[in-house]
Formats: structure tokens, C-alpha cells, sequence
């Protein structure tokens, strides 16, 4: 059982929809103050009035976390809504697909901005709040693309979903000693509105690798992101924990095979 996380301000990017939905559903039902971030007001007000109809605080702000301006003024929001900010889950990011060969510099730059960029322009507008504090979390939504696995067509997104982890680590050692810790969920295959614009074909392939017969759930990266932004994880920084349902795992795709439902 993880100490109660009530009243504690948490900042979702990406939270109108998927994963970050999820995460600030999450938080929302343990008490903690939400304030939900998409570049769409109203997706993210919908999502924080689920929250409060739920019984929990949240409030929805419009910012775009490659814009300096709105991440400050996204910062400031919580601090003037909910009394500072406590955790800091950054997990707005795009991920489109282009073979290499054709990639422009425009579509480089836009995965690039919105996924590394954003984590930096995130964090170091949490900062002031989280220092005057003397603590904080940092839990940023990577991929197991790029730190662990590559996908075709997918360069950009695997150069910036690893470009995060090296951020966060570095990060981790400067922040410590506000005891500000810097950790990443990297999450498989989840199933969120996202992933399913990569198409059925792409779906139903990655359905097929994952050694627990499903794609993930937004929830099962909540909870790993409410474990890492919990009190019990104030000893751990700078990791990252896999949230797969094994599938970096097969070797050569070897999976078991399925039990047969008579027996
Ligand atoms: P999603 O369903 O497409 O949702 C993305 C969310 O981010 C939306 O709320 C979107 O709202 C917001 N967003 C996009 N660009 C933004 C920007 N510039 N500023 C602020 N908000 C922005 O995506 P998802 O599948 O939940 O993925 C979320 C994160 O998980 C990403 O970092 C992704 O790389 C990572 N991830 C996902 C999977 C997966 O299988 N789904 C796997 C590994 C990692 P607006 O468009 O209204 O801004």
C-alpha cells in the first residue's frame, strides 16, 4: 500500500487523451490536485471534469509543451491553483511514421520538439516550484522504442524517446540535491488513440509479440507512474521501468505457446 498521495499538485502533459488520460485519472482518484494539459481546452477540461465528477480536484489549461511561454505560464497555473507542484509527469509526445529516405527536416524537427524539447521545457518550468519545496518527482513517458527496440520508419521517434532517458539522467544527478528525483516509464504497446492511428495491421502485429496476449492499458502505466511519483520511491532516481508485457523479451520472437483452453 502506497502512502496516500491527497493534495499533492501533479501536472499531466498530454492528458486529454491515452496514456497521459490515464495517468491523470489515476492521480485524480488517489487525491491527488490534477491539473490536466492538452493544446485542446476543452479535451482537457473534459478530462479534468471527469475528475472532479469523480470526486477528485483537477482543472484543464491549453499549453503546447514545445512553447517556452506555455510551459511558464502551464507551471504557473498549478502554483496559483492548486499551491505548488509535487510531481511533474511529462509525457506529451508524437509519434508519426516516415521512412528515413524522405524524412524533411520539418518532420525531424516537429517529433523532436514536441517529444525532447517539450520533456526540457516541461521540467525546467516545474523547477522553481519543485526547488522551493526541496522536493519533487519527475516521471517522464519514454518508449521502449529507441532505448531498447527500433520500429521502421520511426527514427525521429526512437532518437527522441531515447534522447529522454540521457536528459533524465543527467538531470537526476543535478536535481538531487533538492531531492528532486528524475525517473521514466517506458511503456510497449498501449492501447490508446495513438497507437491505433499506426493502423490495424500495425495493431494487430504487435498484439501478436507480446508474450502476455494483450496490448497494455493506459492504467498499467499509471501505475507505474503513481509508484515512481509516491512517497515509497524517494530512494530511486535516474531509472527507468519497462512496461511491455514482455515483449522486448522473445528471442528470435519465441514465445510459449497458448494453453489450450480445455485443459
Ligand atoms: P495519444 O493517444 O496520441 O495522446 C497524446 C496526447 O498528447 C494528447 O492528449 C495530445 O493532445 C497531447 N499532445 C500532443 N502533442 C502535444 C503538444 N505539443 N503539447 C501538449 N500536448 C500535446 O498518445 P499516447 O499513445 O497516449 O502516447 C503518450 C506518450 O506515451 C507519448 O510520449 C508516446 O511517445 C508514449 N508512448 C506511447 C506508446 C503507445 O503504445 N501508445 C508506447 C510507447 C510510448 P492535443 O493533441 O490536444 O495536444
Amino acid at each position: 500500500m502506497l502512502t496516500p498521495l491527497t493534495g499533492r499538485s501533479v501536472i499531466v502533459t498530454g492528458a486529454s487523451k491515452g496514456i497521459g488520460k490515464g495517468i491523470a485519472l489515476r492521480f485524480g482518484a488517489v487525491g491527488a490536485k490534477v491539473l490536466v494539459v492538452s493544446r485542446k481546452i476543452e479535451d482537457a477540461e473534459a478530462v479534468a471534469g471527469e475528475i472532479v465528477a469523480a470526486g477528485g480536484t483537477a482543472r484543464g489549461v491549453a499549453a503546447d509543451v514545445s512553447s517556452a511561454d506555455d510551459m511558464t505560464a502551464m507551471a504557473e497555473a498549478a502554483v496559483a491553483a492548486h499551491g505548488g507542484i509535487d510531481i511533474l509527469c511529462a509525457n506529451a509526445g508524437i509519434f508519426p511514421t516516415v521512412p528515413l529516405a524522405e524524412m524533411s527536416v520539418g518532420d525531424y524537427d516537429k517529433v523532436m520538439d514536441t517529444n525532447v524539447k517539450g520533456t526540457f521545457l516541461a521540467v525546467t518550468a516545474c523547477l522553481p516550484a519543485m526547488k522551493a519545496k526541496r522536493n519533487g518527482r519527475i516521471v517522464l513517458t519514454s518508449s521502449i522504442t529507441g532505448p531498447i527496440t527500433g520500429v521502421p520508419f520511426m527514427t525521429h521517434y526512437a532518437a527522441s524517446k531515447a534522447a529522454q532517458l540521457g536528459f533524465m539522467r543527467a538531470a537526476a544527478l543535478e536535481l538531487a540535491p533538492w531531492r528532486i528525483t528524475v525517473n521514466a516509464v517506458l511503456p510497449g504497446n498501449i492501447a490508446t488513440e495513438g497507437l491505433a492511428g499506426l493502423g490495424p495491421e500495425h495493431v494487430k502485429q504487435m498484439e501478436a509479440s507480446v508474450p502476455l496476449r494483450r496490448l497494455g492499458s493506459v492504467f498499467d502505466i499509471a501505475n507505474a507512474a503513481l509508484f515512481l511519483a509516491s512517497d515509497e520511491a524517494s530512494y530511486i532516481t535516474a531509472q527507468s521501468i519497462v512496461v511491455d508485457g514482455g515483449q522486448i523479451l522473445p528471442e528470435g520472437g519465441m514465445m510459449a505457446p497458448e494453453l489450450d483452453p480445455a485443459a
